[in-house]
């Protein structure tokens, strides 16, 4: 009999499976894909040569990761950490630019540079207390309250209409709400404010940093630990039972919560579990380029990571339209009264990473929010997006390859919709993810856990969930402290 069943290789997967083999247990991983990583693959989308990261593709919260530094992660792993973590073109070539430096990125912000500071550094001045508070589920008293408080305090005031009070002229409101809306759904809400408060703070400690060579690195550095260990990766084996696995000491599922209806489960959990929500799904293009991006504003080619979408009244009213359910890129005399111009998360990494493209060519990578199911192929918005700010970019375009939220669902059973989320962000469901419990990784399945992303704290990359999961099962089924 295995001790330990995982089903999934993702982030959480993978780290829960190597807790779990560090203890002395035997382990083995059941992934339903041909490949592992879940939402760290990289591959070549579009062209031989040219890797594109599937999924995740920037790693703030990887390299803030307690659990990631603890694996080792941060030092096997070759890094890239970027001296500009983010950009934000404006119309008429100006650029909001968030440095890893704060002095530098104060000081381009002019008049609205110690309102930025303000809000920023008294989180980097507690910065591990902010990590402690939101790396876990958040029913529970910080083991750092001034920063749990100062981290409150400011969602509070970016998440409700008091945003407007903080900033004065247009760019630095802008590269805030460009981080708030990585979060999807509705903007200003608590939920968003406080993952963007979460990156901006990144930005300016650990960095935006990403593995040379793409994610799938990450994905392989945890595999190779893991098999290293005796543990045993089975691809290709999409669990669609939970009397699959009835063989193990203990099942660890990296995937959505679906999955626990195979099992009887009590009526008020299976009720808990209906009342789940996922949000908005994501519509990807991935470019091959002849060249680097010709950003209007030199210095935007600088920052592995550009958020497009104007101002902030421009990414507010498109991320509110989109969780209203209006299809973007379709204007309001169109049929889906959507945003014309939606907010757009763009990655350049080559600038940084040359192995990711031949000599002279770049790979680009970009989404965009949409409602959940649509089918949008988002390559002519992205494309058009793109040139808003970097005219002449359409004729870089070697080849590209899209991904609407239909076929990241198929793709990966965890976006349901295509929420890469697993869930959507709101203040509730960050309690009740997906349960309200002090233990929200234990199920009532005797032996099973959860540690997707569908748990405490949530998405992104950094592990976190299958480090509680795993710890909590160690405990309960092995006495392993
Ligand atoms: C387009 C996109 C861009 C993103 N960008 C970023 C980013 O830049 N930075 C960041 O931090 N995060 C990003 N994310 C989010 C991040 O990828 C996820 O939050 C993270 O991967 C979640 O990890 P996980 O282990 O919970 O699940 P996943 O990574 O989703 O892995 C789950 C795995 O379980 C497998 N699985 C599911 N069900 C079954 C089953 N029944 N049987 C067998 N196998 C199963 C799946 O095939 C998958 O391999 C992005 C996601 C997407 C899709």
């Amino acid at each position: 009999m295995t001790d330990v069943t995982v089903v999934g290789s993702g982030p959480n997967g993978l780290v829960a499976a190597v807790i779990a083999a560090r203890a002395g247990l035997s382990v083995r991983v059941l992934e339903g894909a041909s490949t592992i990583g879940g939402g760290l693959r990289t591959a070549e989308l579009t062209l031989p040569g040219f890797w594109h990261d599937v999924c995740s593709a920037v790693h703030p919260a990887g390299l803030a990761s307690p659990v990631f530094r603890k694996l080792g992660l941060l030092d096997r792993v070759e890094w890239v950490v970027p001296e500009l973590s983010y950009a934000h073109p404006l119309d008429g070539g100006r650029a909001g630019l968030a440095w890893r430096d704060l002095d530098r990125t104060v000081e381009g912000l002019g008049a609205d540079g110690p309102a930025w500071r303000r809000l920023v550094a008294p989180l980097l001045a507690r910065s591990r207390g902010v990590i402690d508070f939101t790396g876990s589920q958040l029913l529970r008293v910080p083991r750092d309250p001034i920063a749990a408080l100062r981290f409150g305090l400011r969602s509070l005031e970016q998440g409700t209409a008091l945003w407007n009070t903080r900033f004065r002229g247009d760019i630095a409101p802008a590269l805030f709400t460009g981080v708030v809306a990585h979060a999807a759904g509705g903007t200003p809400t608590l939920a968003s404010a406080g993952a963007g408060l979460l990156l901006a703070m990144h930005a300016h400690g650990a960095g935006w940093g990403f593995p040379v060579g793409g994610s799938q690195v990450l994905a392989d550095a945890l595999a190779d630990e893991l098999r290293a260990r005796g543990g045993e990766i089975v691809t290709d084996v999409p669990v669609t039972s939970l009397d699959e696995v009835s063989d193990s000491r203990a099942v660890l599922l990296d995937t959505a919560p679906a999955l626990l209806f195979t099992a009887d489960l009590p009526s008020g959990y299976a009720r808990a579990l209906r009342r789940y929500r996922y949000g908005s799904g994501v519509a990807k293009v991935d470019f091959a380029l002849d060249g680097p991006v010709p950003w209007a504003n030199p210095e935007v080619g600088l920052a592995p990571t550009v958020h497009l979408g104007g101002s902030r009244a421009e990414i507010a009213a498109a991320e509110n339209a989109v969780a209203r359910g209006h299809q973007p890129g379709i204007t309001s005399g169109g049929s889906g009264g959507g945003p014309e111009h939606p907010y757009i998360l763009v990655t350049q990494p080559s600038i940084a990473d040359p192995s990711r493209a031949p000599a002279g060519k770049h790979v680009l990578w970009a989404y965009t929010h949409v409602p959940a199911g649509s089918t949008l192929d988002a390559t002519e918005l992205v494309t058009a997006e793109v040139e808003r700010f970097a005219p002449g970019f359409r004729d870089l375009v070697l080849a590209s390859a899209s991904s609407s939220a239909t076929e990241l669902a198929a793709y990966n059973p965890n976006y349901v919709g295509g929420d890469i989320y697993a869930g959507e962000l709101t203040m509730a469901q960050l309690v009740k993810r997906p349960v309200v419990s002090t233990a929200p990784w234990r199920t009532p399945v005797d032996g099973v856990y959860l540690c997707s992303s569908a748990t405490p704290p949530g998405p992104a990359v950094h592990g976190m969930n299958g480090w509680w999961a795993a710890k909590l099962a160690l405990r309960e089924r092995f006495g392993i402290g």
